[in-house]
């Protein structure tokens, strides 16, 4: 299973960059887990628009979700075009999706995530954990057929499910919104004290920190949890590719 970032910036985009979009492939099968502000413009870089098998959206804050409805368009155009022959089926975890603007029902497939699903995607089976966030928003794992696991967190405060949820996995995604001097200021979100304490109980294998700030020096964001957990983290960048 391979695993691409696409955008990992929290609220809004920097310069040329995008916010939290993840693309997730295992041979033909090609998922997005969130699809941010300036994520197709970068998607486009790794795949074509038309080869998307499904998205799954954790919830409905803009920045992990903005780009969605471009999407909608990109698969009706391909559609008219005779490049793509089946509805996208986009998944979103919210309290209630006949609110959202989805126009083209029969280009895209909306459906609402609920907790107990499990969704297979070709060779890929994804499953959902509650998160503490301001809306409804669920953490999820990816698990391919020899049973590598991946697990994004989304937006998350500190809460015991996603230590359970992400307990052993091969790779945890994991957003790191604060530093350190801000713990728990505010909340529904994770700073580097939390993000030491989950990697630490969950025993994940390698850890990408994501949904970074605006300000601060980034690169302090890893060497706080470093010296606080005695664990290595990547911080995302554009193009950060991990095959697990
Ligand atoms: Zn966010
Ligand atoms: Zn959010």
């Amino acid at each position: 299973m391979q695993v691409t970032t696409i955008g990992y910036w929290g609220a809004y985009p920097e310069v040329n960059e995008a916010t939290s979009c993840y693309l997730v492939q295992e041979n033909d099968t090609n998922i997005l887990l969130d699809c941010g502000s300036g994520a197709l413009a970068k998607l486009q870089n790794h795949i074509s628009l038309e080869d998307l098998d499904a998205v799954f959206i954790s919830h409905t804050h803009t920045d992990h979700m903005a780009d969605i409805y471009s999407l909608e368009y990109a698969m009706l155009i391909q559609t008219q075009l005779g490049n793509r022959t089946r509805p996208l089926d986009i998944y979103i975890y919210a309290e209630d999706i006949a609110s959202l603007s989805f126009e083209y029902p029969g280009i895209v497939s909306v459906h609402q995530l609920q907790l107990t699903d499990h969704i297979f995607v070709g060779d890929l089976h994804v499953t959902f954990s509650e998160n503490k966030h301001e809306i409804p928003c669920c953490a999820m794992k990816v698990t391919n057929p020899q049973g590598s696991s991946l697990v994004y967190s989304a937006d998350t405060g500190y809460c015991d499910a996603i230590i359970e949820f992400s307990q052993s996995a091969d790779l945890l995604i994991i957003e790191c919104s604060f530093y350190e001097a801000q713990y728990r200021k505010i909340k529904g979100h994770l700073n580097t004290t939390d993000v030491s304490t989950i990697i630490t109980k969950s025993k994940a294998r390698k850890v990408v920190i994501t949904h970074l700030p605006h300000f601060g020096q980034i690169r302090k964001l890893a060497e706080e949890i470093e010296a606080l957990s005695q664990k290595n983290v990547q911080t995302a960048h554009e193009h950060l590719t991990i095959t697990i």
